[in-house]
């Protein structure tokens, strides 16, 4: 690095001392990385994929207003949420995050669907158990029955 203003120290996000490294960004787009860099923090030398993503997807300009426009404090979690927007749109270029999002809420529709199937063959069971006039129950909220193919415990009950 051809820097006329001596060597650079600053601390990365990681906590690893560079000397005269640019940031990830800054070798990527091949320009000078100095202690203002706002790219440094997020985006160490140490980890060039990272930027790389980011940049191949949102394009490096648009990464450097994004962050400019967001306060300092939440930078961090903007670079993380950016990071992985692009891994999933590079794994994914027509859905990217959406498709994982659309993938997610069906598990949730269809769990939601075996719960609701569940709790109503819970319900049924416990309907017939009611009618049985010969049932009754122990100290331990056992069912004592006549039938024996039908006797379990409450505890079985506890879904919700
Ligand atoms: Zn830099």
């Amino acid at each position: 690095m051809d820097d006329q203003q001596g060597p650079q120290y600053y601390v990365g996000q990681e906590g690893v001392q560079m000397n005269n490294m640019p940031c990830a960004g800054c070798r990527k787009l091949h320009r000078r990385c100095n202690r203002d860099c706002v790219l440094a923090p997020y985006f160490p030398a140490s980890q060039p994929e990272k930027f790389a993503r980011v940049h191949k997807v949102f394009g490096a300009s648009n990464v450097i207003k994004m962050l400019l426009g967001i306060e300092e404090e939440r930078r961090e979690d903007a670079v993380e949420s950016m990071v992985y927007e692009a891994h999933e749109r590079l794994k994914d270029p027509v859905y990217g995050c959406t498709g994982t999002i659309v993938y997610l809420q069906n598990c949730v529709k269809d769990l939601q669907g075996q719960l609701k199937a569940t709790q109503d063959q819970r319900d049924q069971l416990i309907n017939i158990i009611m009618n049985e006039n010969t049932t009754t129950f122990d100290d331990n909220s056992n069912f004592i029955c006549n039938n024996n193919s039908f006797c379990f415990s409450l505890d079985q009950f506890q879904l919700i």
